[in-house]
């Protein structure tokens, strides 16, 4: 089989991917220098919207369905499953990451047809054939997070009965993977529950599925159902990449992380560039375990505008350092987002502390203006807006990078927005 090489090589064809290509073009890359390595079928494109966004500029090569399946980083060699070989001098890792499939908690009959999980075009093409022959039939959505609430809405909207079930009290939207406190606090979720409601959609909380075709819920509820959709979180694809260099067990976190993670007493260790541990080799988008600057910590996130951000950083990272310059670190402000019906909802920074609500946050409210602020010693750390305009959404997003102080949380509840627009 014949072997290409190519000076950069970027694994993945998702939102990061696009997004490096874009910058890669930007700083002049050289026709043939860059080739985007990615199982689909199609360019990347913008995954919130499943439609396509075509980047690409001329002089990339695209090989597109083919999977990597082996990543020798010590040759700086990956191979397809096909057996091609690619070489590179500089790798970009960006796989993003897969869906958790409800057989990996072992439901039985989680094959069965008819079950959807929503991450690539060809899985959203497949439910909307599924929408438009079942036309207004019964749907169940299995995960209160973020595709159990924009699915459930979608569906909901082509006319069919929805019904949502998950198994915590309150529907809420992820923000780092297996670190709680999630998102949404019990008031915010209060709104969002009771609006679906009104919308006609069953929300069972609290249960789990167990079983398809025979029964559903672990409190023995059956649902009938002629769609399901399961959106019950996603994993990393990282493992190609795990214990290729050294033989040595490698970590996720050595592995994907860029350097030792910064603390207070050693801020001069603090990269931010995207690069692993292993030279050469960067790892952007959902799969990178980063440092986050504005609080001190290393963390991952699955979200679009870290993608985006972090790929373009790690290709001006790339182009500084073969011009022997230097960039600003990667200081990332956490902002997270979602649609649904006609709401639409927007975050920044850190859930952590106390958290006070404002406005009106009536389901039935004919504005659903409301929002939430987190306060940890004494500083606004976080905020959330439903229903925002622009500008209150810049307003918010300030708050969040300023960290303004405040006294009285009851003030704070008072002021509402406009604690935000005198920031
Ligand atoms: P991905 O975009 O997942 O791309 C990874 C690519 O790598 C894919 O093309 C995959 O096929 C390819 N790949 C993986 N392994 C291999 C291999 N071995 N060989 C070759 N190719 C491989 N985030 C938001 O902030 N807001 C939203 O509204 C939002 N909506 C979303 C809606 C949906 C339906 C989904 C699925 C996600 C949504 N997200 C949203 C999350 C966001 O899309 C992801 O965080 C983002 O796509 C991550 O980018 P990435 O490039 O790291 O990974
Ligand atoms: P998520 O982590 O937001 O939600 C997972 C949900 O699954 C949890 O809230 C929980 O309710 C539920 N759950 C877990 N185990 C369950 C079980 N056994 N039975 C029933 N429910 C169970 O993940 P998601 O909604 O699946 O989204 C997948 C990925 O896509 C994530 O990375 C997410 O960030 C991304 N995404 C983001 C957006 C957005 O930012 N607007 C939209 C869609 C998808």
């Amino acid at each position: 089989m014949a072997e290409k090489s190519f000076k950069y090589v970027i694994v993945g064809g998702g939102v990061a991917a696009g997004y490096a290509a874009r910058e890669f073009a930007k700083q002049g890359v050289k026709p043939g220098e860059l080739a985007i390595i990615s199982k689909e079928a199609v360019a990347p494109y913008e995954r919130p919207a499943l439609s396509k966004a075509y980047l690409f500029p001329e002089g990339i090569s695209l090989i597109l369905s083919t999977e990597i399946v082996k990543a020798d980083l010590a040759s700086k060699t990956v191979i397809s499953a096909a057996g091609e070989t690619f070489k590179y001098q500089i790798l970009i890792i960006a796989t993003g990451s897969t869906v958790i499939r409800l057989s990996d908690f072992g439901v039985q009959g989680a094959d069965a047809k008819n079950i959807f999980y929503l991450r690539e075009i060809d899985e959203a093409d497949e439910l909307v054939k599924a929408i438009k022959a079942k036309k207004n039939g019964k749907a169940v959505i299995v995960g209160g997070g973020y595709i159990g609430l924009e699915l459930s809405a979608a569906l909901r909207i082509n006319n069919f009965d929805v019904s949502m079930v998950f198994p915590e009290p309150w529907c809420t939207a992820n923000m780092y993977v297996f670190i709680v406190p999630r998102l949404f606090t019990a008031g915010i979720a209060a709104f969002y529950e009771g609006y679906y409601a009104n919308k006609g959609i069953k929300i069972i909380k609290g249960t789990v599925a167990v079983g398809f075709g025979t029964e559903m819920g672990k409190d023995g509820t059956v649902l009938e159902a002629d769609i399901v959709v399961v959106g019950v979180g996603g994993k990393p694809l990282t493992t190609l990449f795990k214990d290729r260099l050294t033989r040595k067990r490698v970590g996720l976190r050595q592995m994907v992380i860029t350097k030792p993670a910064y603390t207070k007493k050693s801020p001069n260790r603090f990269d931010a560039f995207f690069k692993t541990s292993v030279p050469d080799v960067y790892a952007v988008g959902d799969v990178a375990t980063f440092p986050m600057k504005l609080y001190g910590e290393t963390r991952r996130v699955e979200h679009v505008d870290h993608a985006r951000k972090s790929a373009e950083q790690a290709v001006k990272a790339i182009f500084a350092s073969e011009q022997g310059k230097s960039i600003s670190e990667y200081d990332y402000l956490p902002y997270f987002y979602s649609r649904s019906f006609d709401l639409s909802w927007q975050f920044y920074g850190d859930n952590v502390g106390e958290s006070v609500l404002f406005g009106d946050s009536r389901p039935e409210s004919p504005t659903h203006k409301f929002g939430s602020y987190w306060i940890k010693d004494g500083k606004v750390v976080g905020a959330f807006l439903e229903s925002g305009t622009p500008e209150e959404n810049k307003a918010i997003a300030k708050v969040a990078r300023v960290q303004p102080p405040v006294s009285s949380l009851d003030q704070l509840a008072a002021e509402g927005l406009t604690f935000a627009s005198k920031i």
